[in-house]
């Protein structure tokens, strides 16, 4: 467990997260501030994971309406996952993150959630 900070708040983040059911790596709580993430994937998944969900809560704090006002609105899931995976090559190819958060990220995402 792991706070990280995105606009004024602070985010849980838990991972390994075991899901009750299996059907997503990552989702956010926007109203509880709560990032919650499956272990088990290869960094890189869970960076971009990661990022997808951040871009989710700074869409909804800044009330930017970047991908329309309902986060479930047509497209909505592709546009950030497309940003989230440039985000991703970007940060990891110029080692842009600090290495105490992605050793921790590599640590954390190679446990098998339970
Ligand atoms: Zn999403």
């Amino acid at each position: 467990m792991k706070t990280i900070k995105i606009g004024a708040h602070n985010v849980t983040l838990k991972l390994p997260y075991s899901f009750p059911k299996q059907d997503a790596i990552a989702m956010v709580d926007l109203d509880k501030k709560v990032i919650v993430m499956e272990g088990g994937y290869p960094v890189a998944v869970t960076l971009s994971s990661l990022l997808h969900e951040i871009l989710h809560m700074i869409d909804y704090q800044g009330a930017l309406g970047l991908w329309g006002r309902d986060v479930d609105e047509a497209g909505t899931e592709e546009k950030i996952d497309a940003l989230a995976e440039a985000l991703t090559q970007v940060l990891i190819d110029n080692k842009m993150i600090n290495p105490n958060f992605m050793a921790m990220l590599k640590r954390e995402s190679a446990k098998k959630s339970k």
